[in-house]
This record gives C-alpha cells, structure tokens and sequence, in this order.
C-alpha cells in the first residue's frame, strides 16, 4: 500500500475514533464535524448552532435513560424511534426544537418549510449512523474474512424476507429486525458531487464539493462573512459523512488497522497493523490493575 493511502486511511480512521467514542460531546461533535468538512475539502460552513449539535447537547443534558432512548436504538426495532420522533412522542419531542429552532431564524413560513423538509427525516443520524458503523466493524472483526465478504453476507441477512423450499414455494416470511445498514450506508457514500462555481468578480470557474442535501446549504464563505452566526443553522449530514469515512477507511485497507478496546469498548485505530487490544496505556493499565486486585483477592 503507498504511504500516502496510508496516512490517509490513518486520518479518517481518526475521526472514525472521535465519531465512535461513548463519551464524545456535542462541543466533540462541532468538531467532528468541521474537521470532516476539511478532511474532504467540502464546501459547507458548519454553524456553532448546527441543528444536529443543538439537538445533542438537549440529549447529553438529560438523565441515562433519555440519552439511550436516542443513542442506543439498534437493538430495539429501529424504525420505532424515528416514528416517535415523526409523531412527536419522544421525551424530549425533538421534532418540535427542531421548528421552534426554525421560528427563531427563518422569517418566512414557507422557507421554514424549505428548511424543515430535508431536516426532519434526520434528526437522529448523528446516532443511529454511529451504531451503523459500531455494529458493522464488529462483525467483520467476528467473521474474520474480508471485509467485502463480510459487508455481502451482513447484508444479504438483512434483506431477506422470504424462505424458500426446493421448488421456490414460500415456506417462511421473515421481517428484517434492523435497518437494511449495509445498504443504507452505501446509499449515503454517493452524495457528495462536485459542483462548477462561477466566479462572476475575477472571471474564474472554481470546482467545488459540495454534500447532496435538498435544501440546506451554508457555504463556507458565507459562514466567513457573518462571524457572528447569527444565521440560519446548518444541518451536519452525519449520515453522508459516517458512510464516507467507513466504506474510505476499509476500501484504504483499514480492516487491519482498527479494534475495540478490551476495557473501555472504545474502537480505536492503531498506526501499525494490529497487534494492541487497548485503546490507550491507560486502558492497559487499569484493565492490569483489575487484573492484580483479582488475582490478590482470590490468594485471601
Ligand atoms: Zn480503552
């Protein structure tokens, strides 16, 4: 593999990390989200009012069981959540923030509308797309084949709803439990495009990249200019951005490359090709500690 795949793979492997990591914050999250921007050379100011960082320092304020209600819905039947969302019977009715949000920087009803539309279907990405990414390294790490292999066989699971006997008569119908992830996360990978701007003032093309959202673009020049963000929010695509760093950091040759700490459960990527099982020194040395205050308890 060249040096430069490498140390690409390694930086987007990073930002996987920080994405991943149990304890991130909505201020980790602003920055994840920005650091994304830079990493892909994208056209798109992320505001410190970002819907999607709003929405989780609501979530990261309230008590354990409301946070997991929105972080933690793959084990449950996913789509309940996005329902309750829709129907405005979550605890924290987030549908709800999100117009209230709108009413404070949007004048006119109609690009309210404009604005909402595209926001309301993903309100919890920044979440679910997390457990998208958590579940599926894990089971490549637990089928241990290749990567593609693995990501084929997950998604052939989750999509088949009939079985059939030898004369292709129905024998069963099954109802996939989770979301169809490998299919959803290669359907997000595509929406980046890259965009010709005209330059009316120095007479120039410029190409630009830019996330294929309906609706919601902030461009970055525009964030530059109005310092104060006292401007409409932008609206993170966590989707877009966890689907490209995944299908990225495997197809550069990650699958070698990453782990779950066997203390903290954090996934980590490591420089050289695996061999660690800690995320940290401080991981290895509280998991040895552990370790001795056992094994001294059981001599007693
Ligand atoms: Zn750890």
């Amino acid at each position: 593999m060249a040096k430069s795949d490498i140390k690409r793979m390694i930086e987007i492997g990073q930002w996987i990390e920080g994405y991943l990591k149990a304890t991130a914050t909505s201020w980790d999250f602003l920055n994840l989200a920005r650091s994304f921007v830079d990493l892909y050379n994208i056209d798109y100011g992320v505001t410190k009012n970002d819907i999607t960082i709003a929405i989780a320092r609501m979530i990261e304020e309230q008590p354990k069981e409301i946070q997991d209600y929105y972080k933690i819905n793959l084990t449950a039947a996913h789509s309940v959540v996005g329902r309750d969302i829709y129907q405005k019977k979550d605890p924290l009715k987030i549908y709800r923030v999100a117009e209230k949000i709108s009413e404070e920087c949007i004048v006119f009803d109609e690009d309210r509308e404009c604005f909402l539309t595209p926001v309301l279907p993903c309100l919890n990405d920044l979440y679910s797309y997390r457990e998208y990414l958590q579940y599926s390294f894990k089971k490549i790490m637990e089928f241990k084949q290749p990567w593609q292999v693995s990501l084929m066989t997950l998604s052939k699971e989750q999509t088949i709803f009939t079985k059939r006997d030898e004369n292709n008569k129905i024998i069963e119908i099954n109802k996939p439990k989770t979301l169809p992830i490998i299919f959803s996360l290669r359907h997000n990978y595509k929406k980046i495009h890259t965009t010709i701007y005209e330059n009316k003032d120095n007479q120039t093309f410029t190409r630009l990249k830019q996330f294929t959202v309906n609706g919601v673009f902030t461009r970055k020049d525009r964030i530059k200019q109005y310092p104060c963000e006292n401007i409409v929010p932008s609206n993170f695509p966590w989707k877009i951005a966890a689907s490209r760093a995944f299908f990225d950091f495997l197809f550069l040759g990650g699958q070698d490359y990453y782990g779950f700490c066997e203390w903290c459960g954090n996934f980590f990527v490591s420089k050289r090709k695996l061999k660690k099982i800690y995320c940290s020194d401080n991981c290895r040395a509280s998991h040895r500690n552990q370790i001795n205050r056992e094994k001294a308890a059981a001599k007693n």
